[in-house]
This record gives structure tokens, C-alpha cells and sequence, in this order.
């Protein structure tokens, strides 16, 4: 099938059926900046379809036995492998840079962990008297939105969390790269009972009013602190429950007993993996000033080994995968260097219509310099130096985010106690940005409400019920005389 073939094809997916509606609106390419595909878009009407598809879905969809649900989720999870080179190509539509397959393997992985899962029970007592024990029910009809920066992986592990426990979904990507997770829809459709998933493309308005319809039951939301607050004040408002994986400042801190290379080249694959714009990416880092010029000059050689440009070309770094993201990033470096802050590597946007900036590691830049104190999700780097841990300690706390957070040293104790004193959900010693289907991953502060991954996540998709349990019939009926 042709490129043009698989992008006539796209729609949304709506009670089993793939539906284009009347409108579209653009998707960029930002490797070139050029319009790349006219996607369609749902209106209010088709979204009122998607729920109430979703709601008629449910009870079939529940009471379908949780082993037959699971195995239905690693056939999706075997599919988008299968198939994984049509996602791909719209993928270098939609990112500019073909990348879908890493996300599609991690789906897989953890659609094949939601399948080997049993969804627990807690038995908190169970004596001759009665039996008391928590079980997890389905919350309902699940509203999930997703981001532009790993749309594939986030909209598949929203769907796969959510099926797992009985819940059905309807499915809204990000506007700026609806076209795989739309691929997704056409490839799932025949595994799944018409209903239990469905996929609407469109604005943050469609995302808005699947918060507020009455007919979804949680929001499971992935995308930035701004919009987290609002959809928490609008879920709020309705007693929907919510969980919310927002944006981070992850601070990682190297102390000076480390070996500087090894611990460098760690430091940057963190940092700029998908060029920067990954939710659990280094985005400041602490160096003990023994050992800061050492890492700023490794951290720059790796940085200028990087060409930013059109992966045709033989190209390092993709693009940033917005407009608004590449002028942001392009803002906060500017604004850095105006500042007095140095570039040693990079420094400026590539130039040319493609959204691409190359890797830049920053030094002079500290607190109260925007690229250190804002998200900057994009591949730019601030290295600051400290002489005093506990300076480090604050720094990297005195921050309203609170996602990740890491610790670099030769002496595993002493890291593992500064970690745990770092504000985040995550704190590692020794490693940054990995994720795992069986570990609970999300935010404390601004970063968010809610985990996904481990007992956690499956918590997080589920109504929680206690049962009290007597066993014997005493309470109700008189012994005989
Ligand atoms: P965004 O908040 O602008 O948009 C995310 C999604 O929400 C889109 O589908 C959008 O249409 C929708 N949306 C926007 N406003 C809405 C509203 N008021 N109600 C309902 N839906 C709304 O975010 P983005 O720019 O697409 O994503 C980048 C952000 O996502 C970064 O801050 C990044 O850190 C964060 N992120 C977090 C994680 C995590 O796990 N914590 C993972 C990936 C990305």
C-alpha cells in the first residue's frame, strides 16, 4: 500500500467501523515544515458516537472473562509488529523521523505484561469468621488523550491498562501527530468487539469535551502541566477520577567520585533521546565543580558528534516535532545566551524549513535562567556547577515540577540517600529515563496525579472495592432452640 493509499484510508475509529466524517485539519511534517496529510477531524457529534459506543460496549466487555481480555491484548500488541512498517512511514510524516518501531517494540512489552498479569485481589483477612479483601473494577468508559511526542507508545499503553481491567476507551492523539494512532485504530479493529476502542482525532476541544462528558468515566491524560490543571479542575468538578502524567525539570546530579566519560555519555543519551523531547529526559544537570569542565567538554564532544537534518541525509538528530516547540526551544536558548550563558555546543536552530535545532550543552546558565527553571523539551542541555551536595540537593528540588530525578556516584549508599531526598516519582541512582511495564512510573508536584505501570497503574484504571465477607450465617438467622 502506498503512502498516499494509507492516508486515504485514515479515519477515526468509531463502534468497530473506520469513519472519516467531514472536516480535516493539517498535519506538518517538521522535517520540512510543509503540509504532509490532511487528517480528519471529529466533530461534537462523532465524539457523542465514539461514547456512547464505548458505553454500549461495556457490560459485554466486562463480564468477558479476564484471561479471554488479556490474550485479546497480546494479539494487539503482535499486530502493530506485524504492521509496525505502516505506522513507520506515516511516523516520518508526522515526526519527521522514523522512529515509530522503537515505540512499537515497547508496546508490544507491554502489551505482552498486561497479557501475563492477573489483575489482583488484596486479601486482608481470611479466617473461619470472614473474608475481607480489595478487588479492582472497571471504572468504566475511559477517556484517554495523548501527546505529540511518543503518541504510539502512550496511546498503547493508555489502551492496553485500561482493557486489561475491563474498562472500554475512547482514544484522542495529539493534533500534531494523529496519523499513527489512527493507523493503530485500522490495524486493532478486527481484534476487538466493535466499541471497546475508539479513536477520534482533533483539537484540544474534543480533548476538553471528553473531560467533561458525562458519558466517560476517568480521564487518563498525558500532555503538559497547563492543560493537566485544567482537565483536573474540570474532572474535579464531576467526581471523575484522574490520572495525569505532565511535564518534568529532571535534575540529575553527579558527584565527584564518578568516572567522567562512561558517566558522560549515560548523561547525553539521556538527555537528547527523541532530541530532548521525552517526559523522564535529563534536562539540568549538577556537576561537582572537580570534576564540571571534564563533563562540559566530554558532553560538548558528544554533542558536536551529532548533525542535526533529514534522516535521508544521513542525519543524527531529528527535528523538533512542533512548530511551537521548535520556536520555544530556539526562545529559551536565546534568551540563555542573552543572559551571559555560553553555548559550547550548538547554540542556534539549523536554519532551513525543517524544525531542527542541534544538540546544545549550555554552561553559565543557573537558577533563574529560563532554560534552567522551565521545561525546555528539546535538545538543550544546562550544566551547572556545586561545590556543596546539599546546594545540589536544593537546587534540584526548588522546582514546581517533581518527575525524575537521578544521582551519578561510585558510593551506591550515600546516592541512594540523596535520591531519596529528590522531589520527584522516580529517583534513580546511577541511571535516568528508563521505563518498564511492571514499574510504576508518574509525578509528585506539577508532574501529575496517578501512575501508570506496576499494581499502581492498574490502581490507577480501576474502582477499587472492599468486601467484608461473613462467613457464617449467625448474624442472620437465630440459632434453633
Ligand atoms: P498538551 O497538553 O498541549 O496536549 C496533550 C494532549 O491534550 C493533546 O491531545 C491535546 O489536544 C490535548 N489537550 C490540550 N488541552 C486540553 C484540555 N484543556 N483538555 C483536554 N485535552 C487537552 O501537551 P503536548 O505539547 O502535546 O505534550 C508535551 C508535554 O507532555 C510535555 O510537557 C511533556 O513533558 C509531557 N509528557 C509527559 C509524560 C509523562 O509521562 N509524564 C509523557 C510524555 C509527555
Amino acid at each position: 500500500m502506498s503512502v498516499e493509499e494509507s492516508l486515504a484510508g485514515l479515519g477515526h475509529l468509531v463502534n468497530g467501523k473506520v469513519v472519516r466524517g467531514a472536516g480535516t485539519f493539517d498535519v506538518v511534517n517538521p522535517a520540512t515544515g510543509q503540509v504532509a496529510a490532511a487528517c480528519p477531524d471529529a466533530s461534537p457529534g462523532l465524539l457523542d458516537e465514539a461514547v456512547a459506543a464505548a458505553r454500549a460496549a461495556l457490560p459485554a466487555w466486562k463480564a468477558t472473562p479476564e484471561a479471554e481480555r488479556r490474550e485479546t491484548i497480546r494479539k494487539l500488541g503482535a499486530a502493530v509488529i506485524e504492521r509496525y512498517a505502516e505506522i513507520e512511514e506515516l511516523a516520518g510524516l508526522e515526526k519527521g523521523v522514523e522512529m515509530a518501531a522503537i515505540e512499537l517494540y515497547m508496546a508490544q512489552v507491554y502489551a505482552d505484561h498486561a497479557a501475563d498479569t492477573e489483575i489482583p485481589v488484596d486479601v486482608i483477612e481470611d479466617t473461619d469468621d470472614r473474608l475481607v479483601r480489595v478487588v479492582r473494577k472497571p471504572v468504566g468508559v475511559v477517556a484517554a488523550i495523548t501527546p505529540w511526542n511518543a503518541p504510539y507508545l502512550i496511546a498503547a499503553e493508555k489502551v492496553f491498562s485500561s482493557l486489561a481491567i475491563g474498562n472500554t476507551v475512547v482514544l484522542k492523539p495529539s493534533p500534531f501527530t494523529p496519523l499513527g494512532t489512527l493507523k493503530m485504530g485500522e490495524i486493532w479493529k478486527d481484534l476487538l468487539p466493535p466499541g471497546v476502542l475508539n479513536i477520534v482525532a482533533g483539537g484540544d476541544d474534543i480533548g476538553k469535551a471528553m473531560v467533561s462528558h458525562p458519558g466517560t468515566n476517568l480521564v487518563s491524560f498525558t500532555g503538559s502541566v497547563a492543560a493537566g490543571k485544567k482537565i483536573a479542575s474540570s474532572a474535579g468538578r464531576l467526581m471523575k477520577n484522574v490520572v495525569l502524567e505532565l511535564g518534568g525539570n529532571d535534575a540529575a546530579i553527579v558527584l565527584p567520585d564518578v568516572d567522567v566519560p562512561l558517566v558522560a555519555q549515560k548523561l547525553f543519551s539521556s538527555a537528547f533521546l527523541m532530541s530532548g523531547q521525552t517526559c523522564a529526559a535529563i534536562k539540568r544537570v549538577y556537576v561537582h565543580r572537580s570534576v564540571y569542565d571534564d563533563m562540559v567538554e566530554n558532553l560538548a564532544g558528544y554533542a558536536r558528534l551529532m548533525t542535526p537534518g533529514p534522516e535521508a541525509d544521513g542525519a543524527h538528530i531529528g527535528p523538533l516535532v512542533t512548530r511551537p516547540q521548535y520556536e520555544r526551544v530556539t526562545e529559551l536558548v536565546r534568551d540563555a545566551l542573552a543572559g551571559g550563558a555560553s553555548a559550547v555546543a550548538g547554540g542556534a536552530a539549523a536554519g532551513g524549513d525543517g524544525f531542527f535545532f542541534p544538540p546544545t550543552i549550555l554552561t553559565g546558565a543557573g537558577a533563574g535562567v529560563r532554560v534552567v527553571d522551565e521545561e525546555q523539551f528539546g535538545p538543550v542541555l544546562p550544566v551547572i556547577g556545586f561545590d556543596d551536595v546539599e546546594d545540589a540537593i536544593a537546587q534540584a528540588n526548588a522546582t514546581p515540577y517533581g518527575l525524575c530525578g537521578s544521582v551519578w556516584t561510585s558510593d551506591i549508599a550515600h546516592g541512594q540517600e540523596l535520591a531519596a531526598r529528590l522531589e520527584c516519582g522516580t529517583a534513580w541512582v546511577n541511571s535516568h529515563t528508563e521505563v518498564a511495564p511492571d514499574i510504576p512510573f508518574g509525578g509528585v508536584k506539577d508532574s501529575g496525579i496517578g501512575r501508570s505501570g506496576g499494581r499502581a497503574g492498574i490502581d490507577a484504571c480501576a474502582d477499587l472495592q472492599t468486601q467484608i465477607i461473613y462467613k457464617g450465617t449467625d448474624r442472620v438467622r437465630s440459632a434453633p432452640a
